[in-house]
């Protein structure tokens, strides 16, 4: 027998040998997420609704969408068990129509989940646990601007089913910093103000999620010294691996982690290797990194699916979670672990959301306002306490007073009261 054909057994055992240790790893994702669902953080599919359909769901089949990452083969491909939706509204509609803009994407995302069958609108915990065999969808919010420096508004937003808010996009709100400097938007004059305060305790009461994803990382150490509940990252990566401000810093990490809160990775490359060009190994650096400095309980999955363009070879759409998890096993996690990361460690901060939201039943809605002078950027408010000037004046003054109503206007610092009669 010659070298080659000697050698020729020994190849095809080696091969048997893969192809039988890699179906069995296959197996064992299989397992791990038929038994932990993942739940994702952050998905951005209502907004590829609103520019491509402009909303409009008719004529279209989500089943098998093919202008975006996500549809409804593809979160079963890749095991989603649940998905936060987000509803977000552009910065440049903020001190505009924000509110009403916010309000069509959380109606845009109420009929999808209502329209088919493989999904399950949820607001609970519990709901996303008694979700067995479809995909439970829970509605938050992306950006502060969407309720207008308004504590009503947030608790009406709550009202339709709301869940989870991160207090910034890209631009400032008069209560909160942003990651991002913008020469049109004043930034407030503290990283979270007494108002913002009064947010996220709003927020507390209510039994909504804070999410800190794009605040900037002064309001979230603010945030995390004063909220009475866990806090989450909803789609931020690991700044030490990545230096990019949307990325979460050490010391946030250890405050996380005290805190028993969540960093839910963004599988975006700017965000996960500073570059458009990145793998599925540059992903799971950042699971390693976060599970070293914060343990695995503070990790989770939130991969920002059509909000971002760039995306890693191998993760190009919702249907791609189980090559994550088969790198992670390979690394070295857990079945234990995974399910932590997948499933189990965002239903903990969600019921602990919750658990808060219990105890703080007897206390009051805060009626707290927003001073007018702190909304220094570009806006107009209606203000009727001109017309009414004592709190009881009743019904009856409005007879006796002609209808004026003053809308008072900022530009920048520069405020200018406007009086329209008629
Ligand atoms: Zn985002």
């Amino acid at each position: 027998m010659g070298f080659w054909a000697s050698l020729c057994p020994a190849v095809f055992l080696l091969l048997l040998l893969s192809t039988t240790l890699m179906s069995e790893t296959n197996n064992t994702v299989n397992q791990i997420m038929k038994s932990a669902p993942l739940i994702d953080g952050h998905n951005d599919l209502a907004l590829q609704l609103r520019r491509y359909f402009n909303n409009n769901l008719t004529g279209l089949d989500l089943n098998t969408l093919k202008k975006t990452h996500t549809n409804i083969n593809k979160l079963k491909e890749g095991n989603v068990g649940a998905q936060l939706w987000s509803a977000y509204v552009l910065c440049s509609s903020q001190y505009k129509d924000a509110v009403r803009l916010t309000m069509e994407q959380i109606d845009v995302i109420k009929r999808m989940c209502r329209k088919y069958d493989e999904f399950n609108l949820v607001t609970t915990s519990e709901g996303i646990r008694n979700t067995t065999d479809k995909i439970a969808c829970l509605i938050t919010i992306e950006g502060g601007q969407s309720i207008d420096s308004s504590l009503a508004a947030l608790r009406m937003f709550y009202d339709l089913g709301v869940r989870s808010m991160s207090l910034t996009h890209t631009c400032h709100t008069p209560w909160a910093r942003s990651t991002e400097e913008r020469s049109d938007i004043v930034p407030p004059k503290s990283s979270l103000t007494d108002f913002g305060q009064e947010v996220v305790w709003e927020m507390n009461r209510l039994g909504m999620i804070v999410d800190l994803s794009h605040t900037a990382s002064d309001t979230a150490k603010a945030v995390l010294q004063i909220s009475k509940a866990p806090v989450i990252f909803s789609h931020s990566s690991a700044f030490a691996i990545c230096k990019h401000r949307r990325n979460v810093p050490d010391n946030l990490l250890k405050m996380i982690k005290k805190k028993k809160g969540l960093v839910m990775v963004n599988f975006y490359c700017g965000f996960v290797a500073c570059q458009k060009v990145c793998n599925i190994s540059n992903v799971a650096d950042h699971f390693d990194y976060i599970k070293k400095i914060a343990g695995y309980k503070s990790v989770g999955i939130g991969g920002d699916y059509d909000g971002a363009v760039w995306f890693p070879q191998g993760l190009e759409d919702v249907s791609k979670y189980p090559a994550l998890i088969k790198e992670l096993l390979r690394r070295k996690w857990t079945a234990g672990e995974l399910k932590a990361v997948l499933r189990d460690n965002f239903l903990r901060v969600f019921s602990k959301v919750e658990e808060v939201k219990a105890k703080l039943k007897n206390v009051a809605a805060s009626e707290k306002e927003i001073p007018l002078n702190e909304i220094t950027n570009k806006s107009c408010r209606l203000s009727l306490r001109d017309v009414f000037p004592t709190a009881n004046s009743g019904h009856s003054l409005w007879k006796t007073v002609p209808p004026a109503f003053t809308i008072v206007c900022t530009v920048n610092t520069y405020i200018v009261s406007l009086i329209l009669t008629g």
